[in-house]
């Protein structure tokens, strides 16, 4: 099959989250399934020469807002996967040093140019291509964009909905503009408070997609409650028979303790588990010098995330906290385009400077975010909802033992010790309730099963157990081949 994936992200040159993992891994699965396989991505401008090596290949231009606009085509590899990347020639729309600008408007136009270009380009080539695999509300529009062309034969459309809080909304106009009429854009339109009728961008993905699928199968129940549907609930229900779940995996290859360049001390879930836990605290101790942190053999329990509302920022920073006061230390890696959020947590990391048993890093660090999965006792993720949530199953890969609150994707793959499931399955600690004193319990049961040498079970089960991409990628070939 000839696969086009048309995305905002894709690791490692350009990563706000687990959406580039996924992009990544998703097409890497399914080229080694021998199909060809392609990526298309805004030339960002902070994607340029002096960090990527990409050679121009085509030129095309198409008239939107009664202008005409001139594209470069440049092509990079990723990992063996070829990226072609849009440079308009006046790159006013994908400049800056962020994928995300923080600015809804801004955001909205940058990417609604993008999924224009991405089906005008894909419109001068001759192959015929089987699946457009589209992800988030960035490239919605190209559903309806492609639902519109007039053509005999026309490829499979397959959304990935990694995040339904995320839709992106536009004026109407906007619309009309880039050549959707009116009464096409009507059913994907949105009305909140007697405010002007928008336009949902994500909503007008799932209506004209050929199959949407959210990243995990309980997430893909959840959206059909009212308090995870984002205010589309009945628009969903009457979706239903198009949506699905299907797990995120991670990338074997590029999550590897064995291999990871990061880690001063490598190590493989061959290794006998007191190996394999000398070797952790050996990197536990590079990573406490290199923070400036205490240097002793105390529990460490972390958190690499975004900041946002979704991650439960109010109990990440009581988690951390009260870690760091129970003999303990803890580090948080978080990255934010909230900028509220952001300033929280930099007062906090100002209040606790002296402290030499906390750290708080912020800035998106892969680097820095390996040698912790490498290091930390435990990985806490107590999200509000979590669609699939990737670090936690990074953190299984390195021995990290992740504590979560039981939603989405975490609920999916966490097992508590206590669960009544089978033992090899255990490997981790979970709550249900979102609040401060349900994780902090969780956080006394979790360094108390430490102490006792009970999380060694844990850390070999997580290791372990295999969440890559094969199993995930064969229910997507499932999608792609169904007929429709
Ligand atoms: P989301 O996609 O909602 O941000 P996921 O858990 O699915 O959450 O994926 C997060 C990915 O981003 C993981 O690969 C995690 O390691 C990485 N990540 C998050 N924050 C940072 C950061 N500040 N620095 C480096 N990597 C980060």
């Amino acid at each position: 099959m000839n696969i086009v994936h048309i995305a905002s992200e894709i690791a490692p040159i350009a990563k706000a989250g687990g959406l580039a993992d996924v992009v990544l891994g998703l097409a890497r699965s399914f080229k080694t399934l021998g199909h060809n396989v392609s990526v298309i991505l805004p030339k960002y401008s902070f994607l340029s020469s002096s960090k990527i090596s990409s050679k121009k290949v085509s030129s095309f231009s198409f008239t939107i807002y009664e202008k005409t606009y001139s594209n470069q085509i440049y092509v990079t590899e990723v990992e063996d996967i070829s990226v072609y990347l849009i440079e308009p020639d006046s790159n006013d729309f994908f400049k800056g040093d962020k994928i995300y600008q923080g600015k809804p408007k801004k955001d909205t136009i940058r990417f609604t140019y993008f999924s224009k270009a991405a089906v005008e380009y894909l419109n001068t080539k001759q192959d015929p291509i089987d699946v457009i695999h589209l992800h988030d509300w960035h490239s919605s529009l190209v559903a309806p964009l492609i639902h519109l062309q007039n053509k005999d034969t026309k490829p499979k459309i397959v959304l990935t909905v990694h995040n339904l809080s995320y839709q992106g909304k536009c004026r109407f106009a906007f619309l009309q503009n880039i050549g959707i009429p009116a009464p096409k854009v009507e059913p994907f339109s949105v009305r909140k408070y007697n405010l002007f009728k928008r336009a949902c961008l994500l909503k007008g993905g799932i209506l004209y997609s050929d199959a949407t699928v959210l990243v995990s199968p309980s997430y893909a129940k959840e959206i059909f409650t009212k308090s995870k549907a984002c205010g589309l609930l009945s628009f969903l229900k009457k979706q239903r028979h198009k949506i699905q779940g299907i797990l995120n995996g991670i990338d074997n290859t590029i999550w590897d303790p064995e291999k990871d360049e990061a880690l001063p001390f490598k190590y493989s879930k061959n290794l006998s588990i007191n190996e394999i836990l000398l070797a952790r605290r050996k990197n536990k101790e590079h990573l406490q010098k290199k923070l400036g942190l205490n240097v002793k053999d105390v529990p460490l329990i972390a958190c690499v995330s975004r900041l946002a509302s979704q991650k439960g920022p109010k109990l990440i920073r009581r988690g951390l906290l009260y870690a760091a006061k129970k003999d303990s230390q803890a580090i948080l890696l978080g990255s934010s385009s909230t900028h509220f959020l952001q300033k929280k947590f930099e007062t906090l990391a100002q209040k606790y400077k002296a402290n030499r048993d906390i750290h708080f890093h912020f800035q998106f660090d892969d680097e820095l975010s390996r040698l912790i999965y490498g290091s930390a006792d435990f990985l806490i993720v107590p999200s509000y909802f979590e669609p699939c949530g990737l670090a936690q199953l990074i953190a299984l890969r390195y021995g990290c033992v992740p504590i979560v609150r039981k939603t989405g994707g975490l609920k999916d793959t966490i097992f508590d010790i206590n669960d009544s499931v089978p033992g090899e399955q255990k490997n981790g600690f979970t709550f249900q309730s979102f609040t401060p004193r349900a994780l902090l319990f969780t956080i006394d049961r979790a360094l108390h099963q430490h102490f006792k040498d009970r999380c060694k079970t844990l850390v070999e089960n997580g290791m372990r157990m295999n969440y890559s991409w094969e199993k995930s990628a064969s229910e997507y070939l499932k999608i792609y081949t169904q007929k429709t």
